[in-house]
């Protein structure tokens, strides 16, 4: 499957995962935090999840 070489990714439960690659297939995502102020990378998100 084609996937986007600017958007690396190893959330393969994620629909959107290139599966052979671990990379995204969209052509772009929405990254967001989910806490009020962002201070490590845990408190970011890929909002463009999507459950397979
Ligand atoms: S939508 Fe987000 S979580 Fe899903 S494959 Fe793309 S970057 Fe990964």
């Amino acid at each position: 499957m084609d996937h986007n070489n600017s958007i690396h990714c190893n959330v393969r439960e994620c629909r959107n995962h290139c599966e052979s690659e671990d990379y995204c297939t969209l052509k772009e995502i929405n990254v967001i935090k989910n806490s009020a102020k962002a201070k490590t990378v845990e408190c970011t998100d890929c909002a463009s999840f999507e459950t397979k």
